[in-house]
Parts: C-alpha cells; structure tokens; sequence
C-alpha cells in the first residue's frame, strides 16, 4: 500500500556539508548565527577596512545583513563603539533586530553605558532617530537609572513636535514611574494624545504597581467607555487588586466584563476570579466560577483547594482534591495539597492515600513515597488491595513494568483490576508471551478473564500489525460464548490505520456492523482520521454518509474530523458546510476550517474566519496561529504575515514555536525577501530546524539566488545529512546555473555516504481501486494507453502555449533524452490515467510523496486549461489546486 504518511522534508537524497559546499579536504567553518558574506576577518583593521569598502560601495540589496554582520564583528573584537554606530546609523530596522542587538552586546560584554553615551555624542551633532531607537535608547535609560538623558529626550521630542508613537510613550511611562513617581506617569498619559490598547494597560499596570488601587480601577472604567481592550495580564491584576481590596463590587463589574467579552476560556483570568471570591469570603461565587471554567489547570485546582482550606472546609477541599486526582491533577499539586490538608488536620483514609501514593509514583520520588510507606504501615493499610492496584497501575504508566511486576505478585487477594492492568502493560509493551503466561496464571487462581481482559489484548496484537493474531483473540472470545464489543472492534481497526493497513480497517468496520456491534464516536474518528491523513477521500465520503444515516453529525469530534478530512482534500464547499451546521462551535473546528482554507492559499477566508471567531468569543490558540501564518504563507502576504505574528505574542501572549518561525521564513523567502529571511532567522531565540533551513533552500529555487541557496545547504546537509529531497532541491538550483561539477559533487557525496534516493511514486484512486505510479517495481498494465494519451495531451497544450523545461531534469544528458525523462514522471502518468478514467466535471485528486517539479507542474496548469477539469495534487510539501490554467500555490512552492 503505497499512502505512507510523509512530512515536507523528510523525503530526499545525502553527504557532508562540506563535501556540498567545497572540495572535499574542506573543513566546516565554525559557525556563528551571523554568517561572513566576505570571508574570514582575523583582525580589528581588517573590520575596519572592510568597513570603509562596504561604506564606498554603491547601495547593495543586502545592507541589512552586511549591517548584522558588521555590527557582529565590531562586538566580536570589543569595538562596542563602533558596533553600537553601525547599529544606530544603519539601515531599516525593526523591533525585533533591536531587541537581538541589545542581546549581542549584553552577550559580549558590553556596558549599556556605552550606547547611551554613543546616542549622546550622535544626538549632539544632529543626528535624528527614529521612534523605534529612541524607544530603545529610554528603555535603557531605566535600566540604567540614567533619568535626566531621558527627560532630556522627552524635552527634544517635544520641542520637534515628534509623533510619539505607543511604543515610545509606554517607555516614557515607565521612565517616568520608575523616577518621578506615578503622577509623573500619569501626565504623560494624559498627554498622549492617541491612546491605544496597549497604552491604557501600562498605563493601568503601573497603577497596580503602585498600589493605587482605586485609580486602576477608574482608569480601567475610563478604558471601558474608550473601548479600549485590556490584557490578560491587566485583567489578572484587576481582579487580584479587588481581592486585596475587598473590593467585592469591582471584582463582580471585572467578571462581568470578563464575560461579556467571552474571556471565560482564560484559566489564569479565571483562577483569579475564583481567588478573588474566596477573598472576599464568598466561598459559593467562587465554587460556581471554578465549576464553570472548562479547562482546569493545577494554578486553578490549587486556587480554589486552598479557598475551601482557608474557609475551614476541609473536608470540600478534600472532595475537591480527589475530583482532581481522577482529572488528571498534576501529581506535585496532589502532594502539596495532601500535606498542607494533613497539617491542617485532615485524617487520610486508605481511599486518600491511593491518591498520594499515586502522586509520589506519578512523580517518580520515592523518597516522598517513604514518609507516605511508614504512614500506611502505621495505618496498617499495606495490604489494602486498592492500594496496591493502583500502584501497578501507576507503575505500568510510568513504563517500570518490572515495578509493577514486583508490587503485582506481593498483593494478596488481587482482582481482576490488577491483572488487567499488568496484562495490558504486557500487551502495550509487545509482550505477548508474559501476557498470555498471566493470563493462564489468573484462570487457575480461579479468576476469570473478562472483556477488559481480552480487549487490551486485541490492541496490542493490532497496534504491532499483527491483525490476523488480533482477529484470533476475537474469535477467542467469541468461543467463550462472550461477545466482543465495540471497543474490541475499535481497537482492530486503530490498530489497522496506525499500521497504513486501510482496507483492512474498513473490512473490520463493515464485519463489526455485521456482527450488530454499533460504532462510537471513536470509531469513526479514527477511520476519518486515516482518510484525511492518506487523502483517501471517497471512503472519507462513505464514512460520511454514514454517519449521516446513524445520526453522528452532532458529535462535535467527527464533525471536527469531518472538516479536516475534506479541508485537507481540497472539498473546502463540503468543509464548509459541515462547519457551518454546528451550532456550538469549539476551537479545534475553527482550526481545522481555517487550515483548511490555508493550505489551498485562500489567504482572505482564513482571516475572515479568524474575526468571525473572535467575534463569537472563542479565544485561539497556538494551532490557530499556525493556520494563519500558513494562510499568509501559501497566498504570499507578508504584511498580513507579520501582523498576525506580532499579534500573536502582544494580544494574546502566545510563544511563537518553531512551527510559526519557520511559516514566517518560509513567507518572506518566498516572497523573495531571502536577505529579511535570513534576518530573522538569527533573531529566532530557538536554533532553525531542517523545515526552516528547507524554505530558505525552496525559496532560493525560486529567486535562483545560488548564495543563500548555499548557506541554506550547509545548514539543511548538517540538520539532516541522509534527507536526500535535500540534495535533489540543491542539485536542481545548480542544474539551472549549468554547475553540473556541483551536481556530480553532490551525487558522489550521497553515494560515500549512502544517502538512498527513495522510490518516487504517485497516486490516484479511481472508483474502489488506488493506482499507483512508481519510479521502480512493475509499471501499470495499461502504461502504453497512458502513455499514447499523455503524448497527445502534451501536443494539445503545446499549442498553447506550453514548452517542456528540460532545466529539472538534473542528468547531464542530451536534450531529447531529457524530455524522455520528464514525460515518465510519475504525476504526470497518474493525472493522465486520471483523465482517461473519470467523468468530465469530477476533479482529479493525486498523492505524490515527493515534491512536485516545474514542468510537472506547469503541465497540470496547462491541462486544467486544455481541458476544463480542477486537479488537486498533494506532493511531498504542500497542496495544489489547478484550476482554468492557474495554481493555487500561485508558483510559490
Ligand atoms: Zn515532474
Ligand atoms: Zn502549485
């Protein structure tokens, strides 16, 4: 079967990087994030010189980078003066780099002194800044308790009627409350003239900070009628104000505002809420803000465990505590409760030291676990059974089945729980030997094997592929006249799908509708999943149907899953629809319709999307970033791109992951910013991963720019030396600069390090059968009706215009040979059998688990033209829609 699920990069060809870049004696520079353009510098002159050649030279495109790394090697050599000029008299700089220049300094001993004093010497001879380096330049004034360099830079803006923007007015506010006190402050506010969002917080925070309780409240009322929004952070502060306070009445007016603006979904806001009641002795108000806030976290559990304490309810906290054990409490926050409950007097039972040791094995501190041990052996509860179960259980999850095994066979009179457990660790772990041993052991104490039993067996035998040995276990039950349940059958058909084996899992699917066994919500989640995963989208369809006919639409987990499968098969009309009928509609649905927009480049749907769920008060969260950035990435926006990356951290205090940078990466190179890109891949706090460097590499395709593209290699060839997609994407950039040296350099490295150049192969399912089209193994039985089809179709589309662009093929052979070549490649094979076998009207739906090449894909473009049909090709990076002659992806890929 060929739908093996595959990531963007992880399909190529593999060598050293130093066999890529040079000759093969070359040793790999050290490399620091700033990479030289003009080679090694040995000495201070020698910056020096090159200095004043960069200055002589005419503007170049890549001044920012030639800053970044002039800036570095003043640092470098200690030159904190000169590097802090380039800094401050370069070129176009944002926030970002800022904020990675103060770093570098910092990181290489500088004194922040000297920038102040080199900003004094430029501002005394004229030289005018812009908001972002004065903001800067205040926000070290504080640092450095340098007041009167600030005041005096306040007095100049001032006096040159210089737009002072949020930023610079915020440093301003802080100077001036950190110095002047919060009068001070507040003047400066009051002056501003365009009082945004993020203003009013500071301003309202440095209130709090300055314990002027009441004033932040009325600040925060006046922010109210300016329809200003207030943050998180301000919000939490708020409410803890009002229980320091007492200050019932606000803290009920915050709530309020909290929900009317759906801020709900916020734990930390909530816990505030509920330690805000309890402070202000309404123990009830804040039982109900805790039972109705959804996600509950251990901050949460903990605020209000220790409301009831301090209320002297001990024994609801203990309710409480218990509640949040079998939540999945975390197992410190168990502990620490247990014994700030027991010092308070509480008397534990054998029921509440189950939770503990439970805890003290979730945590793995067995020392902890002692001072739990010797209270068990004074209450004489060692040979509780419960307690014992629980430990095997726990042990079993915390993968020490030895533990487990020792705990098991010291327990008296144990139930059919413990030997479950113990089976199913076995089981999980692939021991089936151990597992089938217990389970005789457990027949002849008398004990007999119940469904739970069986079942954890079908799992593991189906979750290590071994389906027929799980089909045995069902017959198994069958003979023991029990009667195998949907769970059992759920498991085989997990099992089918985590091992690829699609057939076989709808086999089971339709032989457990015969058996009367109807599924679950799991079931056909788990089936969905497998379709939208493998782009099999007609048994998606069926699966569909049927949950249609069994009235599964209302499960809000197979509608989500619904809408992922057809968002990422391109059926965005039936996504849509599917989205649409839900009426309460979670995150992960706003999610998986947005992506579904994103990877097919409809850009303005997902921001539309976006707002509409803000508006509907569902808060995002780091996926739904990621569906934005994609959205920007594959419509080509960059403004929006970085937008809703700032927007990220400032509105909704979410860390950019590795995921989001490397969306922005790819967004600017594409784009044709490889310099920017570049940028902003050394101001990433996190190294760069092989899917960030892979970009670089792809978007250097695209600009041809054979520099970077190299930079980009050595890096990618380091990360993943045996990810030949690699080698074939730097391979195709020499080919079209002719370095055919280059691309023999690259091949023999691969072959010395035995790099494998995968089987390239492409899909395409008509009716019930999937037809595949590969680079090996036996080709298709009517591959000479395809190939005469397929030449008469590149003849139709010359006509319109369409050349064959021998530059991807990287063999150095003659031209008619590589047009051989190029016709045999596998997409093209499987869009042309596509065409040959459906209806006119339906789309032709292709799966190829490599990246898609020029031609191929300016053939599809061609022949969604000549011949009126929409082709939806999913390659080893992204998804492409063709339509009336045009990609979706709009050539960037
Ligand atoms: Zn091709
Ligand atoms: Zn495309």
């Amino acid at each position: 079967m060929p739908p093996r699920s595959h990531s963007p990069s992880s399909i190529s060809l593999g060598m050293s990087e130093a066999q890529l870049v040079s000759s093969p004696q070359f040793s790999p520079p050290k490399f620091s994030p700033f990479f030289h353009p003009f080679g090694e510098i040995r000495t201070l002159n020698s910056v020096r010189e090159l200095h004043a050649q960069i200055i002589k030279m005419p503007k170049k495109r890549n001044l920012v980078t030639m800053d970044g790394s002039m800036m570095r090697n003043y640092l470098q050599f200690g030159d904190f003066e000169s590097a802090t000029k380039v800094f401050f008299v370069g070129f176009a700089r944002n926030y970002l780099l800022w904020n990675s220049f103060i770093e570098e300094f910092a990181s290489f001993g500088g004194d922040s002194h000297e920038i102040l004093a080199v900003f004094k010497e430029l501002h005394d001879k004229g030289v005018k800044f812009d908001s972002k380096a004065l903001t800067v330049v205040l926000k070290i004034c504080l640092a450095l308790m340098e007041l009167w360099l600030g005041m005096e830079v306040h007095a100049c803006l001032v006096k040159r009627g210089f737009h002072v923007d949020v930023h610079l007015s915020c440093a301003l506010i802080n100077l001036y409350e950190k110095y002047l006190g919060i009068d001070g402050a507040n003047q400066v506010f009051d002056e501003t003239p365009l009082q945004e969002d993020f203003l009013w917080n500071t301003i309202v925070m440095a209130n709090l900070r300055s314990e002027k309780w009441e004033d932040a409240l009325e600040l925060f009322r006046r922010m109210q009628s300016a329809s200003a929004k207030a943050t998180d952070g301000t919000i939490v502060k708020l409410l803890q104000a009002c229980g320091k306070l007492r200050a019932l009445n606000e803290g009920k007016q915050i709530h309020g505002y909290v929900i009317r603006f759906g801020r709900v979904s916020n734990t930390s806001i909530c816990n505030s809420i509920v330690s805000m009641y309890s402070r202000n002795n309404r123990l009830e108000l804040a039982r109900v803000a805790f039972d109705s806030t959804e996600d509950h976290n251990s901050a949460s559990w903990n605020s209000i465990i220790s409301s009831y304490a301090v209320n002297d309810c001990l024994n609801g906290a203990w309710d409480l505590l218990q509640e949040m054990e079998s939540s999945g409490g975390s197992y410190e926050n168990v502990l620490t409760n247990f014994r700030s409950l027991q010092s308070a007097g509480f008397k534990p039972d054998s029921c509440s030291i189950t939770s503990a040791l439970q805890a003290v094995i979730g945590l793995g501190c067995f020392n902890l676990g002692k001072e739990i041990h010797g209270y068990i052996m004074r209450s004489k509860l060692e040979y509780d059974v419960y307690v014992c179960t629980s430990l095997v259980d726990k042990y079993i999850k915390n993968d020490c089945l030895d533990k487990a095994e020792v705990v098991f066979h010291h327990t008296k009179n144990k139930n059919i729980c413990a030997w479950n457990s113990l089976i199913s660790g076995y089981t999980y772990k692939g021991l089936f030997d151990n597992a089938e041993k217990l389970l005789n052991q457990m027949k002849e104490e008398g004990i007999k094997p119940d469904l739970v039993t069986w079942n954890s067996l079908v799992s593991g035998y189906s979750m290590s592929g071994r389906s027929e040995e799980a089909l045995a276990v069902i017959n198994r039950i069958k003979s023991l006249g029990l009667t195998p349940n949907v769970v059992s059958w759920t498991a085989m058909i997990s099992g089918c799908c985590q091992n690829e084996n699609y057939m076989d899992a709808l086999q089971f699917f339709s032989q457990m509708q015969e058996e009367n066994v109807k599924p679950n919500s799991t079931t056909i989640c788990t089936l969905l999943r497998a379709c939208a995963g493998s782009s099999l989208l007609k048994i998606g369809e069926e699966i569909h149907c049927f949950s249609m006919r069994h009235g599964f639409l209302d499960d809000i987990y197979i509608a989500t899953a619904l809408i992922d499968m057809y968002g990422k098969g391109g059926k965005l009309k039936v996504a849509h629809e599917v989205f649409r009928n839900i009426k309460e509609k979670t995150l992960p649905c706003w999610n998986c319709m947005m992506m579904g927009y994103a990877i097919y480049g409809h850009g303005e749907e997902v921001f539309t999307l976006f707002d509409e769920m803000r508006k509907t008060g569902v808060r995002p969260d780091a996926i739904t970033f990621t569906a934005l950035l994609s959205g920007c990435k594959n419509s080509g926006l960059v403004m929006d791109g970085w937008k809703y990356f700032d927007s990220m951290k400032t509105d909704y205090n979410i860390n950019p992951t590795i995921e989001h940078y490397s969306c922005m990466v790819d967004l600017l190179g594409k784009a044709g910013f490889l310099d920017e890109a570049l940028d902003f891949i050394h101001a990433v706090p996190q190294k760069a991963d092989a899917s960030i460097w892979g970009a670089v590499l792809a978007a250097c395709r695209l600009h041809k720019d054979i520099k970077i593209a190299e930079i980009a290699a050595r890096n990618l060839l380091r990360l993943e030396p045996y990810n030949s997609a690699n080698y074939a994407l730097m391979m195709n950039i020499y080919s079209t600069f002719d370095r055919w040296g280059d691309v023999e350099r690259l091949k023999e490295s691969m072959t010395a390090l035995g790099v494998k150049i995968p089987n390239v192969w492409s899909w395409i399912q008509v009716k019930q059968t999937i037809h595949v089209f590969s680079t090996e193994g036996k080709s298709h039985p009517e591959e000479g009706e395809i190939y005469f089809e397929l030449y008469q179709l590149i003849s139709e589309i010359k006509k319109l215009g369409y050349v064959l662009d021998i530059n991807c093929v990287h063999q150095n052979i003659d031209d008619s040979e590589k047009e051989k070549v190029l016709l045999s490649h596998t997409e093209k094979l499987a869009m042309t059998y596509g065409l040959m076998k459906t209806k006119g009207g339906s789309p032709i739906r292709v799966v190829k688990n490599t990246r898609i090449c020029h031609d191929c894909h300016t053939t599809a473009k061609y022949i969604s033209l000549a011949r009126n049909r929409e082709i939806f090709l999913r390659d080893g990076g992204r998804f492409h829609h063709f339509m009336n002659g045009e990609c979706s992806c709009k050539d960037r890929w």
